[in-house]
């Protein structure tokens, strides 16, 4: 530490850990392990609601015991929001690969947002004791994508572990202590807290909650916190345990009650002493909003087809939007209308102008009784989902359902006019030879004259040598009877042709 720390009370701070990955490969198992492990039985029964964080203590490898917080994200594809912020908020990732699975998707993504974040990582080969578990060549195709492990052209330290037995995990925590300590963490404790928001929703008894993560500083009970333009007086401050603490200092998850508005998941927060200043702050904040946003970009000529969503916490909405923005066709968008952390409601289903085209979405949430009901009696679906890679499925296939069909049209036969006969009431005799594909009793035709169409007819009668038949052949002479607004004459040329809907 040099003077210029010293002067700023800048003091060693404890590593804010993120855990990234393909689905399956044993992040939550990690996670669940970890906190088992080192937070200890009479704090965990303390624990009314698990908040998406928890800090362990744990000895370095000079055997001093020292704090490391864990970020406790889903770990979804569809959280990546979360997880591209997690990467920003916190100071180490941890890579799990499953020893059994090896390099997929997903941890090639992740590994793309760690380096996209220059975030100091480690990796974590997971599932060890599996009978089918394979470490050398796991080694191997992290090589082949171009992440480097010690020993394996690279430096990227690396832990051989079983979330499930635990082996190998007090390994993979000393060697998050040594990156923290190599990374020289440091925070001041005499400014205000400063952070991000990792988690936020609304508690039908407490009012809208939100998880901060301190980065920096500290909060004490009576100051206010500002994220972006919502705000949150603090009266009861919780640590992750949820045990009431006057203040908490850095790399800390809090538990804050009471904001105006729900504040994003990610966004940085601010601590103030005065109310004023956090107002003076959030009006700042939203008039810079207001300057940086640009005009809607130019209205598409696509379909539009709206969205009503309610999901049980703010981080699931975002997750959710990105995942909707993602689903796309040429002739149609996804619109969210109104989205929001709740049940559906009977308003909700009365904002409804088109039952047919809307998509109502409950996310982990209930629909009101009302909303059901109303819903029932005007034929709107509303659908639940849980999981979102099972809704993105379902929003693909609506998609495919709803957007407008794009018609190519497609000739099948074509036919030269040798005798035209007189008319009777739109209907025509004429007689003909097929130049190339067929022609089909019932069939529609264009009919051209020097190439131009002139008007459209429909095959009511075909004969081949006077004997009617239901198609004629390339080559082959015919006679048809032709009902159309058009008088056909001779010369002219029939086009029969298929609509296809793609
Ligand atoms: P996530 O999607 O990455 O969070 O993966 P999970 O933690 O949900 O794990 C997926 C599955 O793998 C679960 O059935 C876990 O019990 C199992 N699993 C995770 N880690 C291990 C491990 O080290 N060994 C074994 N045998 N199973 C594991």
């Amino acid at each position: 530490m040099n003077e210029n720390d010293k002067k700023n009370n800048m003091v060693a701070r404890a590593p804010v850990v993120v855990v990234m990955g393909h689905i399956d490969h044993g992040k939550s198992t990690l996670l669940d392990y970890i906190r088992k492990t080192n937070v200890t039985e009479k704090e965990v029964g303390g624990i009314t609601q698990n908040i998406s964080a928890y800090e362990v203590l744990h000895k370095d490898d000079r055997g001093l015991d020292r704090k490391i917080t864990f970020l406790d994200t889903p770990g979804h594809e569809a959280f990546s929001k979360m997880r591209e912020r997690g990467a920003q908020i916190a100071d180490i990732a941890i890579l799990v690969v499953s020893a059994e699975d090896g390099v997929k998707p997903q941890t090639i993504e992740a590994w793309k947002t760690i380096t996209e974040n220059k975030i100091p990582c480690l990796v974590a080969i997971n599932k060890i004791d599996k009978p089918s578990a394979n470490i050398e060549k796991t080694k191997q195709e992290l090589a082949e994508n171009e992440i480097y492990l010690e020993n394996y052209g690279g430096k990227i330290p690396c832990a051989e572990i079983s979330a499930k037995t635990g082996a190998g995990i007090d390994n993979l925590l000393v060697l998050i202590l040594i990156l923290a300590e190599m990374e020289n963490l440091q925070g001041s404790e005499s400014e205000p807290a400063s952070g991000f928001v990792i988690e936020a929703n609304m508690d039908p008894k407490r009012g809208i909650l939100a998880t901060l993560i301190i980065k920096n500083g500290t909060i004490e009970n009576g100051m206010t916190v500002a994220v972006e333009d919502s705000i949150c007086s603090t009266r009861i401050i919780e640590n992750f345990k949820g045990e009431t603490v006057d203040s908490a200092s850095f790399s800390s998850p809090i538990r804050i009650f009471g904001f105006d508005k729900i504040p994003q998941v990610g966004a940085g927060f601010k601590t103030f002493q005065k109310k004023g200043d956090a107002q003076e702050y959030a009006k700042n904040w939203k008039s810079a909003q207001n300057v940086a946003t640009p005009a809607k970009s130019e209205e598409s000529n696509k379909k539009v087809i709206p969205i009503i969503l309610r999901a049980d916490v703010s981080g699931s909405l975002e997750a959710i939007e990105k995942e909707i923005a993602k689903i796309k066709s040429e002739g149609a968008e996804f619109r969210i209308v109104s989205k929001g952390v709740g049940s559906i409601s009977e308003s909700d289903i009365k904002s409804i102008s088109d039952g047919k085209e809307a998509i109502v979405i409950g996310f982990n949430v209930k629909g009101d009784k009302s909303a059901l009901e109303t819903a029932e009696k005007r034929g709107i679906v509303i659908s639940f989902f849980e999981i979102i890679y099972k809704m993105t499925e379902w929003l693909t296939e609506e998609m495919e359902k709803k957007r407008p069909r794009i018609e190519t049209i497609e000739t099948t036969g074509r036919a030269k006019i040798l005798r035209a006969f007189s008319r009777t009431k739109e209907r025509q005799i004429v007689g003909g030879k097929v130049l190339s594909g067929k022609i089909v009793l019932g069939g529609t035709v264009k009919i051209m004259r020097r190439e131009f169409e002139i008007g459209r007819g429909k095959i009511i009668n075909l004969e081949k040598s006077k004997v009617k038949t239901s198609m004629v052949e390339e080559g082959t002479e015919f006679g048809m009877m032709v009902e159309s607004k058009i008088e056909i004459a001779e010369g002219d040329i029939v086009e029969l042709f298929s609509i296809e809907q793609k």
